[in-house]
């Protein structure tokens, strides 16, 4: 019989705006996009992990005039430091759309062209407040409330600016949208957003003004040639060009509809009204779940005042600068366990710092130094009489319970609760565990009982390591590479961890010991 094709999962992140340098905020919705990435990974689906920059913005020419470069060579750099930086956070996507490529081009004309063959666009005129920072027509209530100015650059004047446009008819969809939501409760999440734009589209949205004439740096609509596509309408078809619309069909059908869409959760409205209105629009399926995912704000470490990264703050703190200081892991760690993604968060250094020593340095790191330090003095570093055997459980430490709670908060991103249920039911019981039996007393009067409580300790190091592959993928992998556990790393699935394995040879140490020690995993800070 065939093998049944295993399932697929294609997933993307927002695209960035290249003008300014990668910052905690948009690493933070990296992070989260890789944790679920890497965990289907685990779970057998063939996966798809999109993201890209968001180049054709009149800002971005407007930056790249002003360091004496073409936009293009401009977005290239960028894009190249911006990708410097996901791979440097381990971030495992697998294609980086950048809106100013040649293959982005000719899928935003073929698509507009398909939604304008299909009777969705009408030409009009647009006449309205427009502001330079936000690229944006603002509404005559938004300008009324802000007194007159935008309400993000309040120090930028607006201008009056009419011109011809053309309309995406998007107010046609209002109740296949709302049917949309209704059949697919999941739709929108976190639930919170829901409601939002629910009371949203059930007021009625206005048709959207998706071109603009006069610009240079974009895309040409190809019926009228003297217009570029309005930067909003192009940069959400960066997801559908990562895999092949309009130029490689069967690849298109293999991934699309989309599994999810990581967003921020300012940007709900664009992803759930008018992104699957434009995808109807065309013909295709909308996607299965938009995720609008929380901000990171910066804690003040004098006033606990809790404020915006920004650079008029002067508290902007780049990937980068954590990264190279201390490591990718810790980064990783402290934001998926401090920040409840679907929620906000906050960074502070005092707490960055105590965590890597609470929960990293002392709690897991610890526990594995000490493991492989015992083991290590073992003859030939192996564990006697453990071949074949599988270790007994620890007390207060139910493996199986435990996989099937941190998998359900994986799937739901409730990230922070997956890392806090493998502290508290597996590396917590472990590390109390190891204080009670002492081994490091026991090992110079009886080896032989020594060797026992060792091979059941190891087996909570074990599934934790199993759990925590899609959150610390460099850490976790030099733990588990330190023993020779029977199934190779690139095969271990979430559900091994409930499956003690047995080893056909005597449990050893493979780490390298220098004076019978192993490297720190976890330095501590401070
Ligand atoms: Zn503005």
């Amino acid at each position: 019989m065939p093998e049944s094709q295993p399932k697929k999962w294609f997933q993307t992140t927002a695209i960035d705006y290249p003008n300014s340098r990668p910052h905690i905020g948009t690493a933070f919705e990296k992070l989260g996009a890789d944790v679920q990435a890497r965990y289907r990974r685990m779970e057998g689906f063939r996966v798809f992990f999109l993201m890209g920059n968001d180049e054709n913005t009149v800002k971005v020419a407007k930056r790249a005039a002003e360091l004496g470069q073409d936009p293009k060579s401009y977005c290239d750099e960028m894009a190249r430091q911006f990708r410097a930086v996901w791979d440097a956070l381990e971030i495992s996507y697998d294609e980086f759309v950048q809106t100013s490529e040649e293959r982005h081009h000719r899928c935003c004309r073929a698509f507009i062209q398909k939604v304008y063959d299909n009777g969705y666009i009408r030409k009009d005129k647009f006449e309205g407040w427009y502001c330079n920072g936000c690229e944006a027509f603002k509404s005559e209530q938004e300008v009324k409330d802000a007194n007159g100015v935008c309400p993000l650059h309040p120090n930028a004047p607006l201008v009056r600016r009419s011109e011809d446009c053309y309309y995406f008819e998007q107010s046609k969809f209002r109740d296949r949208l709302l049917k949309l939501y209704e059949d697919r409760p999941d739709f929108i999440q976190p639930e919170t957003r829901r409601n939002e734009i629910l009371a949203l589209v059930k007021e009625g949205l206005q048709d959207l003004n998706i071109t603009r004439l006069g610009e240079t740096w974009g895309i040409r609509v190809p019926w009228d040639e003297r217009f570029t596509i309005y930067v909003w309408f192009d940069a959400l078809l960066t997801y559908i060009t990562g895999i092949g619309y309009g130029s490689d069909e069967s690849q298109f059908k293999q991934w699309w509809p989309c599994d999810t869409h990581f967003i921020g959760k300012d940007i709900t409205r664009f992803h759930c009204a008018t992104w699957p209105a434009m995808l109807l629009a065309a013909g295709l399926e909308p996607p299965r779940i938009v995720f609008g995912h929380g901000f990171v704000y910066k804690k003040n470490e004098e006033t606990g005042a809790v404020e915006k990264f920004s650079k008029s703050l002067g508290n902007v703190i780049e990937p980068m600068d954590i990264v190279t200081k201390f490591s990718a892991e810790v980064f990783r760690y402290y934001f998926l366990r401090e920040c409840p993604f679907p929620a906000d968060g906050e960074f502070s250094w005092q707490r960055f710092a105590d965590l890597n020593n609470a929960d990293l340095s002392n709690n897991l790191g610890n526990l594995y130094s000490r493991l492989v330090t015992l083991i290590g003095k073992y003859d030939g570093g192996a564990l006697p009489g453990t071949a074949g055997r599988v270790p007994a459980a620890i007390q207060g430490i139910d493996a199986a319970a435990t996989v099937a709670q941190v998998r359900a908060h994986v799937e739901a991103c409730r990230y922070n609760q997956a890392l806090e249920t493998i502290w508290r039911q597996v590396l917590d019981p472990a590390n109390q565990a190891i204080e009670r039996a002492a081994p490091w007393k026991s090992i110079k009067t009886d080896k032989d009982a020594t060797a026992e409580v060792l091979f059941q300790l190891l087996e909570p190091l074990r599934i934790s390591t199993v759990l925590l592959k899609p959150f610390l993928p460099r850490s976790a992998e030099t733990i588990y590479a330190s023993f020779n556990f029977e199934r190779p790393w690139a095969e271990v699935r979430f559900g091994d961890a409930a499956k003690p394995q047995t080893a056909t040879d005597d449990l050893r140490v493979l780490a390298s010991l220098v004076d019978g020690k192993v490297k720190p995993l976890f330095p501590r800070i401070g």
